[in-house]
Formats: structure tokens, C-alpha cells, sequence
């Protein structure tokens, strides 16, 4: 059965997270003598606001636990060169800090992916580590609901091939990842939580808390429990259910440490805006299609994050084309038209195409303002 533990931390952290751990097994459980530990926190957002990444003193105690435990080597490492600026040489002698936008990469077909079909560079350390330890931080995010371990996995590879993901179809794709490489640890760093419409926006709460687990999708599971929300209703959880990958049903589940209803900063929770039914009188949308919650969740978040630029945009003049369509000139247009994500391809010729399934929320809004700018 899946292990899962929720503790809360205090100003100790390196001991909160040798406690957290020590309620699914202990360290030793994980790190054997003479192992290369691999540990990959979420560190790819410059920002100095607190819960936009992975504590770093969450990461940095892990990683002293892995050492202490006999590891021959600790790298760190993420995507895009931030995580040098998080993980400073001069502040951590006993780890190696690795960029994965750099060589070395083997370029690799992954075996059973389903929708990643072309060779992708993966780090080699990715492949040759004998621990993977995956370091998330805790969040909402408006397109999968909530980013926690599994969604983490987008940054083993270089920040180039995040567009191949969101156009190969986002919530597969980290599939894809998770069954590629398993993570044979999770820590979750709740010590702050990001709440509300990111990545448009959103902000960090404070939470201290962790979720350690041995199985990602079991973490992932109770960290939307802790959310508030209900795991069948993130894609790529329920996907990866179905997969064999992991539980997410509570009974199969070893859940120790807190109760989850103890953790009182949840009355503080802010979910992401999934939906855009309060613009309808604002921005024309077409979106006949009710199979996909993709895209209309990545433009809802984006026109949110408009109106919270400013409460009086004016969209009216603008048509926002969602999904497979059948013919286009049936409906009613306006002068400006975004079509948005791969499904409006046939008609990218009409207007400002937006390619992914589904592209991000950010270009959601790029686009609303692009096209506002437009003569
Ligand atoms: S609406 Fe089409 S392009 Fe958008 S996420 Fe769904 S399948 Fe992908």
C-alpha cells in the first residue's frame, strides 16, 4: 500500500523533514550507501515572493539527509538557470547543482508514451541517478487544478520542450513523464501554498506543512484532498490512476502524520478561475465543444487575469474561438477573433492563432492584449 504523511514543520526544518519522512519508513528506506541522489525541486520562477518555488530550505535539509545517509553525490537540479540562483554553490558544498537546459542529454524516445512521440533530451543524470527524489511545491494552477509532484516532472527536461508539451497535450504528456521516470520519493514543500489564478497570478499563503509520500500520484492525491479538491477531477491524476501508476482513493492510501482537517490555513484557500461564465457579456466566446475543460480553462484564467489588470476592459469587440468548430462564419463574429489552441487550426487564417492543447494561460492573455492593441 502507498505511504503518504502530512506533518506540519517548524523552525527546525531540518528536522520537520527527517520526522515527515521517518512516518513513511525513514531516510534509509530511500538513500542506500554509495547511491547518486537526484533531487528535483520546482525552482524555474525568478520570483522573490514566497511559495513560487520549492522552499529551499526544505530542499537543502533533504539533501543533507541524503549525504549524512552515505550518498556518494546529491545533485540538484531543474530546468532553466534559476536554479542557481536558489541553490548558491558557496551556501552548499556537499551537492552538485545541475541545470537541465545543459548538456549532457540523451535524446530518448520515451517508451510508452502515449502522447510525447518524438525523441525528447533527457538529462543524463535523470537516467543515471539511483534515487529520484521529486520536490514539489504546493499550488493551484489554472489549467490541471493543482500542480503538485506529478506536474513537477515537466522539469526534467530543458525549457525548450515546454511547448512541445502544452501542444502535445498537457495533462498526457506529464503522464508520459511519470511513467518514464518514477519517483521513489516525494516531499512536498507546503511551507507556503500558491493560491488563487496562477500562473497568470496568484499568491503564496502560509501553510507549513509537508506531504512526503512514496508514490506520486498517492502525494498528489491527498495534496487536492488538502486543496479542497476532489482527485477525479485532475486529468492527469485520474489518467495515471488508470495506469497503474498509483491510488488516489483513500482506503488505498497509508495516510499518517495530521489529520487533514486539522490544517487550519485551508480557510484561506483560493482556487484558480477554471471558468469564464461571468465574461459571457463581456468577450464573445465560441465554444461549442463540451468534451475539453483545456483551453477554455487556460482562457478563463487569462481573461481573469485581465480584469484584475482592469476591472473596466473593454472585450467586446473581441471573439474568442474555442475547440473543434464546425463552420465558423455560422456564428456570430466580431472584428477581432483569437482562435485559440490546436483544435482551431482550420481556421487560423481568420485571425490570431494560438497554438497548444492547451496553450497556457499566459498566452491567453497575451493574446486578449495583443489583439486589443490591434488598430
Ligand atoms: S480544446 Fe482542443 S486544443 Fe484545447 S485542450 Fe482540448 S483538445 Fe486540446
Amino acid at each position: 500500500m502507498s505511504k503518504v504523511a502530512i506533518t506540519r514543520t517548524n523552525e527546525d526544518l531540518y528536522k520537520s523533514v527527517g520526522d515527515a519522512i521517518d512516518l513513511i519508513g525513514g531516510i534509509g528506506k530511500y538513500v542506500k550507501k554509495g547511491d547518486t541522489v537526484l533531487i528535483k525541486p520546482n525552482a524555474f520562477i525568478n520570483k522573490e515572493e514566497k511559495g513560487f518555488i520549492s522552499d529551499p530550505k526544505v530542499v537543502l535539509s533533504l539533501a543533507k539527509l541524503c549525504k549524512e545517509q552515505g550518498a556518494k553525490e546529491v545533485y540538484i537540479g531543474e530546468r532553466t538557470p534559476t536554479v542557481f540562483k536558489w541553490y548558491k554553490k558557496e551556501d552548499i558544498n556537499f551537492a552538485k547543482i545541475v541545470c537541465f537546459d545543459d548538456p549532457p542529454h540523451n535524446l530518448r524516445t520515451l517508451p510508452e508514451a502515449e502522447v510525447i512521440k518524438s525523441a525528447v533530451p533527457i538529462p543524463k543524470i535523470v537516467e543515471e541517478c539511483d534515487v529520484f527524489i521529486n520536490v514539489p511545491g504546493l499550488r493551484f494552477h489554472a489549467l490541471t487544478i493543482i500542480s503538485n509532484g506529478m506536474k513537477n516532472m515537466m522539469g526534467i527536461m530543458p525549457k525548450e520542450t515546454t511547448l512541445l508539451i502544452h501542444v502535445s497535450g498537457l495533462e498526457d504528456a506529464i503522464v508520459d513523464l511519470n511513467r518514464f521516470r518514477k519517483s521513489d520519493l516525494v516531499v512536498t514543500t507546503a511551507i507556503h501554498t500558491l493560491v488563487g489564478n496562477f500562473p497568470v497570478s496568484g499568491y503564496g499563503i502560509e501553510s507549513n506543512t509537508l506531504i512526503v509520500g512514496d508514490n506520486v500520484v498517492a502525494v498528489d492525491a491527498i495534496a487536492a484532498k488538502i486543496l479542497k479538491v476532489d482527485p477525479y477531477e485532475i486529468r492527469h491524476l485520474t489518467l495515471a490512476n488508470k495506469l497503474g501508476l498509483g491510488p488516489i482513493d483513500l482506503p488505498e492510501i497509508e495516510l499518517s502524520g495530521v489529520p487533514i482537517e486539522s490544517l487550519e490555513w485551508r480557510e484561506k484557500i483560493v482556487r484558480p478561475v477554471l471558468d469564464y461564465e461571468e465574461f459571457r457579456d463581456k468577450i464573445n466566446i465560441i465554444d461549442p465543444s463540451k468534451n475539453c475543460l483545456g483551453c477554455k480553462r487556460a482562457m478563463a484564467s487569462g481573461i481573469a487575469g485581465i480584469f484584475e489588470e482592469n476591472p473596466k476592459a473593454d472585450l467586446k469587440d473581441i471573439t474568442v474561438v474555442i475547440g473543434p468548430v464546425e463552420e465558423l462564419n455560422k456564428h456570430k463574429l466580431t472584428d477581432k477573433i483569437i482562435l485559440f489552441g490546436n483544435c482551431t487550426f482550420p481556421y487560423k487564417d481568420k485571425g490570431l492563432y494560438v497554438q497548444g492543447c492547451p496553450p497556457r494561460a499566459n498566452m491567453a492573455k497575451q493574446a486578449i492584449k495583443k489583439i486589443m492593441e490591434d488598430k
